[in-house]
């Protein structure tokens, strides 16, 4: 048999939504036996809203302005939401990976999930908590703001003394409409599917009730995601599909990263494979790409 030039069979894909970056990828395919899905962006669409926020206006513009600056999505939907044009100059940033942190004016303001509050030492006041806690419950994603106590024009860039989260912001993300077919193609290949998240297991709810979901692994601090990556390979080749926000780390981990076309060039930088148009029903396409291109070669 001939074999295909590479161009053929990269072109093939292509007309199926499937970039490919290196040719070894379709023969990897084959060998994956396990696929990992990101929730946030990948599962869902990304596109977030926010729902409700019990946070003072002045303080919700301060926390948009830092969140301009940030690609999560939701960021997005703060800074959609709450931002306005009359608020004082960012002086300083600092990007977490589960949120934003800086002085805006003369307030230090902290935006994001309430382990980061946790993690930079700042106070959860008993309401605070027990909204974040009806948020989650209600299957939408808590996102904390708060300042530091003095508000009264004392604070500056030096100034990274703990404050205390104010109130939550509920934002809510739609679940992709083909996430669950794309999942059941991949588990009629026989592979694993398995959903990583960095939110509660609340949150990630609808995807561990579904039969083509075969385990979720929720509370993964993004740096962890690699790591979780790198466990899954101890027992078979790994496919790791992201959205790119913050999973370029997982994606280099895994033995085949496939990134959507909606990602950041970082995620496309760490990926051997995207997916175009945003259109998550490619990540199966690839796999069928794979098995057809090796049923030609025999
Ligand atoms: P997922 O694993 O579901 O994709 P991520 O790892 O992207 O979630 O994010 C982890 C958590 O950090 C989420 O709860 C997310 O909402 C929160 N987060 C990350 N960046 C920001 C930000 N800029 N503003 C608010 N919340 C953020
Ligand atoms: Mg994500």
């Amino acid at each position: 048999s001939t074999p295909l030039s590479a161009g053929s069979s990269v072109d093939r894909a292509l007309g199926r939504g499937v970039a490919v970056f290196d040719e070894t990828v379709f023969e990897r395919l084959r060998g994956v036996e396990t696929v990992v899905f990101d929730k946030t962006g990948t599962l869902t669409t990304g596109r977030m809203e926010a729902l409700s926020a019990d946070v003072p206006d002045d303080l919700l513009a301060a926390a948009a302005e830092l969140e301009r600056r940030a690609s999560h999505p939701a960021a997005a939907a703060i800074v959609d939401a709450f931002g306005d044009a009359d608020v004082p100059a960012v002086e300083a940033f600092t990007s977490h990976a589960t949120g934003v942190e800086g002085v805006v004016g003369d307030r230090r303001v902290l935006v994001g999930n309430p382990d980061l509050f946790a993690e930079r030492g700042w106070e959860i006041p008993e309401a605070v908590r027990e909204r974040a806690v009806d948020v989650r419950e209600s299957g939408h994603l808590p996102v904390l703001v708060g300042e530091t106590a003095a508000g009264d024009g004392t604070v500056d860039e030096t100034d990274d003394g703990p404050g205390e989260a104010a109130g939550v912001v509920a934002v809510g993300d739609e679940s992709r409409v083909d996430w669950e077919a794309t999942l059941e193609r991949l588990g009629e290949r026989g592979l694993d599917v398995v959903v990583l998240t960095g939110d509660d297991e609340s949150a990630a709810a609808e995807f561990a009730a579904s039969p083509h979901v075969d385990h979720v692994f929720a509370e993964v601090p993004p740096a962890g995601k690699a790591e979780a990556v790198r466990r899954l390979r101890a027992s078979g080749p790994v496919a790791m599909v992201g959205d790119g926000t913050n999973d370029a780390p997982a994606l280099a981990a895994a033995d085949l990263g496939v990134s959507l076309g909606s990602g950041t060039a970082l995620a496309a930088e760490a990926s051997d494979l995207a997916v175009v148009d945003d259109d998550l029903g490619g990540v199966a396409a690839a796999f069928d790409l794979s098995a057809e291109s090796y049923r030609r070669r025999r």
